[in-house]
């Protein structure tokens, strides 16, 4: 066998997303002959006892890291967070009350504008003035209302909650936790739904999980296509139809590297020391880099900011780039860098990064 020494970079891509080398390698070892099958897992039924067994372990394991209580149900299905956006309404609205939505960036957005197709929408809280640098505070929520609806981490913007708002009694709050799922504890009972697409925290692309409050299963109509309704996924154990197999396969395998790194306050010591190290390189920079986020607001997962010029910017980006330092490019939104700090990057990386930047300033002050 010929050994090939392989290049890996360091991976800050905002999503897709770094994975854990461990869970890679893993895949890789079984890839041709899945748990003695003589087939890959791509090409095993998805009913078979041996993937079975990986859809069973996954769920256990969304479960036991995050503190998932009996009475919800979690679901692995296909589409993306995107198709959250419209099956949220499509589940929980009730005729004649609003659905409440906060806007808080480009996500949020395209939730509203989904839910808008079902019924009326009212907006309580929107950051949208300071092109999204922060989170609104105080929030509440109206009773009358089918439910409540929040992104917990604004992926471009780079801000995330750090409280959760008040909701009434009777009101659920949902919650599209795509780039912040699994990577600091939560309390799941504040919560009716969650929602969120692997490919930031816990896997790859094509697979979105969802925990829904079982009381919750019952107010879909009747007239919706069965794809739509989260009840019949969850009485078939998200099996109703073919699943992403392979997505859930390597997201078990990413959540047992989670398991293994001590669990979910494990990880989220790991996220806070993270950020800590980029957040403090900010703002001991003197101003040359300038954070977007407002400080109560910034984000553990995406930290955004701006360099003294675009010309620098560029510059800054292609030599990241040069030296395996990857994904840092900001989006146009927002402009300037954004540096993705998911659960799979290492504090390692994180401390590259933060001396490639820091050297970056010496060498290039600003105009
Ligand atoms: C990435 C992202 C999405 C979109 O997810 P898809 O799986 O591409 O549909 C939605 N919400 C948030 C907060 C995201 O970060």
């Amino acid at each position: 066998m010929v050994i090939k020494m392989v290049k890996r970079v360091y991976n800050f891509n905002p999503g897709p997303a770094a994975l854990p080398l461990p869970a890679l390698q893993k895949a890789q070892e079984e890839f041709l002959d899945f748990a003695g099958t003589g087939m890959s897992i791509l090409e095993i039924s998805h009913r078979s006892k041996e993937y079975e067994k990986v859809h069973q372990t996954a769920t256990d394991l969304v479960r036991e890291l995050l503190g998932v209580p009996s009475d919800y149900k979690i679901l692995w299905l296909g589409g993306g967070a995107s198709t959250q956006f419209y099956m949220v309404p499509m589940n929980l609205y009730l005729p004649g009350k609003a659905m409440e939505y906060v806007l808080s960036g480009h996500w949020a957005e395209r939730a509203v504008e989904e839910a808008s197709i079902y019924g009326e929408v009212k907006i309580v809280a929107s950051s949208k003035d300071k092109n999204y640098a922060y989170i609104p505070q105080n929030v509440e929520f109206h009773s009358e209302t089918s439910y409540a609806h929040i992104s917990s981490n604004n992926t471009i913007y780079g801000t995330e909650w750090h409280y959760w708002p008040k909701v009434p009694q009777d009101v659920p709050l949902v919650c599209d936790m795509s780039s912040d799922f699994m990577a600091r504890e939560i309390d799941v009972k504040k919560f009716g739904v969650i929602y969120a697409g692997a490919q930031k925290n816990v896997g790859p692309a094509g697979v979105t999980i969802v925990i829904v409050r079982e009381d919750l299963l019952g107010r879909a109509p009747q007239n919706i296509p069965k794809m739509c309704k989260w009840s019949i996924h969850a009485k078939e154990s998200s099996l109703f139809n073919t699943p992403p197999t392979f997505a859930i396969y390597i997201s078990m395998l990413s959540l047992e590297y989670l398991k293994e790194m001590g669990g979910l306050s494990a990880v989220e010591k790991a996220n806070r020391e993270k950020a800590k190290i980029i957040y403090d390189l900010i703002d001991k920079s003197g101003g040359y880099f300038r954070g977007h986020a407002t400080p109560d607001s910034r984000s553990l997962m995406n930290v955004t900011f701006r360099l003294p010029t675009e010309d620098l910017e560029k510059k800054c980006a292609e030599e990241a780039t040069k030296q395996g330092l990857i994904g840092i490019k900001g989006h146009r939104s927002v402009g300037g860098m954004r540096i993705s700090l998911y659960n799979a990057v290492t504090i390692e990386a994180t401390k590259k990064v933060a001396d490639f930047l820091r050297e970056f300033q010496q060498q290039n002050p600003a105009p």
